[in-house]
């Protein structure tokens, strides 16, 4: 298990990291994820320690040196909070979100090594569930229905033969044997379909003979007008728009064009890519962090707001409000404070924090019961 894990960095990881040098240490640059500087170094910087990175006497990254000399894992870098504090260094289990080990992801994880041999005996191309399907931008519904596909859990013509179902057999489109390969691919119907497609391409994809070598390829190829403004290849979205014109032949005996298998996906793609935006934070880049101090009788002692640039996530951003705002309690003198906030996941770091303060309670806080505190973070970002 060790294998999957990388040490979340503080401090004193940093410091630890002064005896040990950016290239040859271990994979340092993400809490996320196991990620290492990718040489071969310059010879000016082949002896960088990672305090190197750090500005002169603190523990903050040197923004300019770090994109200079690690521009591809500088966004993963930026987002590492170094302990203000001092916090003790602790290994994060990265397959779940808080760090911490559980059963069922020890399980998962070690069911899919399990599993790996068997795509190298059957000659499979091998499929990165997280780059070539997880975290593609498309709804999970098509992730889980990619995932099935490339497990071959799809109960496709061919999967019913093997089970002694031979009746239903056949591609609906064409009468050939049902397999992945070739609904998605060969079928005259997908040809058809792939042949105007909006993807730069397209039909070279049809003609790859398997639908996972396909998938990986489809990832470097650019979308057509009027696509070329979505986010992701249409490519998982044609297959699976293929996949619900094969069920309604079957199903509903109806029969669609090509055109219109295209302009489906197309509109169905904009739909949930335009509801993803609708929902999603003003930028991923930029946090605003606010917090506010009120009395028991909720009058306000004080309040105030701040931008945090390379906030990875919403959960990253909640946990450095909070810490913010145990700053400013010690800051302004409150030595007994109720804190609230949405963040479910504290933050080790703030334990350490909170040491001095003679009485502290953390209590969930939902979102929705924030809103001062919340459009006052809002507001933070309104110059960025
Ligand atoms: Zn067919």
């Amino acid at each position: 298990m060790s294998q999957l894990a990388t040490p979340a960095l503080s401090v004193r990881e940093v410091c630890y990291l002064v005896e040990t040098f950016c290239w040859k240490t271990h994979p340092w640059c993400s809490t996320g994820k196991k990620l290492q500087p990718t040489g071969p170094p310059e010879l000016a910087t082949k002896d960088l320690k990672v305090v190197d990175l750090l500005v002169a006497g603190s523990s903050k990254w040197d923004k300019e040196r770090v994109l200079c000399i690690l521009p591809n894992e500088a966004p993963d870098i930026l987002c590492i909070r170094p302990s203000k504090t001092g916090a003790e260094d602790a290994y994060c289990w990265i397959p779940t979100k808080n760090g911490d080990y559980t059963t069922k992801s020890g399980y998962y994880i070690a069911m899919n090594q399990m599993k790996e041999p068997e795509a190298v005996t059957t000659n499979a191309p091998r499929c990165d569930w997280m780059t070539d399907i997880w975290q593609l931008p498309i709804s999970p519904k098509i992730s889980v229905f990619l995932w099935k596909v490339v497990r071959g859990a799809l109960l496709l013509g061919d999967h019913l033969e093997t089970r002694g179902l031979i009746a239903t057999t056949k591609c609906p489109f064409c009468d050939m044997r049902e397999t992945a390969d070739h609904l998605f691919l060969a079928c005259q119907f997908s040809t058809s379909v792939w042949a105007i497609a909006p993807i730069q391409n397209a039909d070279m994809l049809s003609k790859t003979p398997e639908l996972t070598i396909a998938l990986k390829a489809s990832k470097t190829l650019k979308n057509l007008p009027p696509t070329e403004f979505i986010s992701g290849s249409m490519f998982p979205w044609i297959v699976w728009m293929i996949w619900q014109r094969r069920n309604q032949r079957i199903f509903e005996n109806r029969i669609f064009d090509a055109g219109d298998t295209i302009t489906k996906a197309i509109s169905d793609t904009r739909k949930w890519q335009s509801a993803q935006l609708e929902s999603k934070p003003l930028t991923m880049d930029h946090s605003g962090l606010a917090r506010i101090f009120t009395d028991p009788t909720d009058q306000i002692l004080h309040q105030g707001n701040a931008i945090e640039e390379w906030v990875s996530s919403p959960l990253v951003a909640e946990a450095l409000a909070i810490r913010e705002a145990l700053f400013q309690a010690q800051a302004h003198g409150y030595t007994n404070i109720e804190l609230k906030s949405d963040a479910q996941t504290i933050i080790r770091d703030i334990h350490n924090l909170s040491c001095y303060l003679s009485s502290s309670i953390f209590l969930h806080f939902p979102h929705l019961d924030n809103i001062a505190a919340d459009s006052l973070a809002k507001r933070a970002l309104l110059h960025v």
